[in-house]
């Protein structure tokens, strides 16, 4: 079982809309949603053992790097 410990970075588009992208496993769940949205998609992500083990085979060492990016860019667009 993999632990829950989740945050997500979220991409305003100009129409109001949102992406979501999990910061750990690196998937977008969600394209271009309202914000309520997409809060209820986050609610029920869990990250898939094959998502994660195919975001360490694609990204390797720089998968740290990619996952900060991804929370920092959050943290800038919230
Ligand atoms: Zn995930």
């Amino acid at each position: 079982m993999i632990p829950e410990r989740l945050s997500y970075a979220w991409l305003n588009h100009r129409d109001g809309t949102y992406d979501s992208i999990c910061e750990r496993c690196l998937r977008t769940i969600v394209l271009h949603r309202k914000p309520i949205e997409v809060r209820l998609v986050e609610t029920f992500h869990h990250c898939g053992e094959e998502d994660l083990r195919q975001t360490l085979r694609e990204l390797g060492p720089g998968l740290i790097e990619k996952q900060l990016a991804a929370i920092l860019e959050g943290a800038v667009r919230q």
